[in-house]
């Protein structure tokens, strides 16, 4: 098969980088290979209005099935609606999209690759596929590299028996017991009887019980008086916190030259473990490089996956503090002071964008943290023992 570019993964990366090149390279030849029988896998992805350029929202537009204008944030002490909107995509889109555009031919479906180089794949069934080049987003490399911890969650779609009388999301409900470090519930409403309510952790280890997190959000709904009427789906996910690392080394992992896009490349939000907006920045990127051989696209990406590594220290080192200074049942202070900021500064944070006077102001005041703690951790290592 002659072809320009083999995407390894069919995950939210690729799923991006296959979008947009069909829109605006559609001479160029793409194939998908991906371990399991769809493109996505089993995610609701969302984002702040502020984390995508207007062009990037329109671009990915087929891909939500929902937004909303502001969202809801509560504390023990506090509670706030802020009016910064939110989109949530669906997996299920992203499958239905990139079919769309990608010919049947051309997706290997149930193919988990064995081998990697910079221009060929060889897949279980020992078939080799060669392109101009490859692009490695299998997800996340285990690395020694990085220095990382965890949020973890189960999310359950449900449909209630009752509205539920909710408007906006709550990306935090911080108001329930804390445990296994902080602790939140995140809940999506997507018809006035549909919910997707997430049991979520920032938490020290990457294990999940998903039994006992099941049983907490059957517990948080009954509080909030919805019954579940049908579970529709459940997701669950540990997605990465960065702490501090050396992105150099990290990329000097793996396959040597291989392009790599999306966790394979540390290409997520230190603080939040996002990686949609990343997603679609970088699949811009690729759009924009005329010749798309397997040292240029290496190139192209390694570097902006450092620049984008060392632009966000900021994070980690707040991360190290939420981490690493806090106590772990005291961790949601942190993050009820900060919502308490300008709503500017908190949109400037999660599109990872803050100014110096944002990152001032995030850090003067009387911290939350024990202060010989807090400078204990100011300065970033490769890697925490
Ligand atoms: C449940 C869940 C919800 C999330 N919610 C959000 C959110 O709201 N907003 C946000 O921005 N981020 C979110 N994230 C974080 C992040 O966006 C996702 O983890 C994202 O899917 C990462 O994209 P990726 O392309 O790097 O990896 P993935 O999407 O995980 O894709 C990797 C793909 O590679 C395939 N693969 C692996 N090994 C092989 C192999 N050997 N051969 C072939 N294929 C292989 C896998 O099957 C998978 O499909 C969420 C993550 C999870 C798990």
């Amino acid at each position: 098969m002659d072809l320009d570019l083999i995407l390894v993964g069919g995950g939210l990366a690729n799923g991006l980088i296959a979008l947009k090149l069909a829109k605006v390279r559609p001479e160029l030849r793409v194939a998908i290979v991906e371990a399991a029988d769809r493109i996505g896998g089993n995610h609701t992805w969302s984002s702040f209005d502020g984390d995508l350029r207007s062009a990037q929202r329109a671009w990915t537009a087929r891909l939500y099935v929902k937004q909303w204008r502001g969202y809801v944030v509560a504390f023990p002490g506090y509670r706030r609606t802020l009016g910064l909107g939110y989109a949530s995509a669906t997996s299920d889109r992203l499958d239905a999209e990139v079919r769309g555009v990608v010919p049947p031919e051309r997706l290997f479906f149930g193919q988990p690759v064995t081998a990697i180089t910079p221009t060929s794949v060889t897949l279980a069934d020992q078939t080799t596929l060669r392109a101009k080049a490859v692009i490695d987003g299998r997800g996340a490399l285990p690395s020694r590299h990085l220095d990382l911890r965890w949020q973890k969650f189960v999310g359950q779609h449900v449909e209630l028996a009752e509205p539920h009388g909710l408007s906006h999301p709550i990306v935090m409900d911080a108001t329930v017991a804390q445990q296994d470090g902080y602790r939140f519930v995140y809940v999506l409403p997507f018809g006035n009887r549909e919910l997707l309510i997430e049991d979520t952790y920032y938490s020290d280890g990457a294990d999940l019980d998903p039994e006992a997190l099941r049983a907490r959000i059957a517990d948080y709904a009954a509080n909030r008086g919805w019954k579940i009427a049908r579970l529709i789906r459940e997701e669950q996910g540990v997605l990465p916190i960065a702490l501090g690392g050396d992105i150099a080394a990290f990329w000097d992992e793996g396959e040597a030259g291989v392009p790599r896009t999306g966790l394979r490349a540390a290409m997520f939000h230190p603080t939040t473990g996002y990686s949609f907006p990343d997603a679609a920045r970088v699949a811009d990127l690729i759009a924009g490089i005329k010749n798309l051989d397997a040292p240029k696209l290496y190139a192209a990406l390694r570097r902006h996956s450092e620049a984008a590594w060392k632009a966000r220290g900021f994070y980690r080192l707040l991360n190290r503090m939420l981490f690493l200074a806090a106590e772990p049942g005291r961790r949601y202070a942190i993050l009820e002071r900060f919502y308490r900021l300008d709503e500017g500064l908190i949109a400037r944070f999660y599109a990872g964008t803050s100014t110096l006077f944002d990152k001032a102001r995030i850090l003067v005041g009387k911290p939350p943290v024990p202060i010989r703690r807090a400078l204990k951790v100011m300065k970033e290592k490769p890697r925490h023992a």
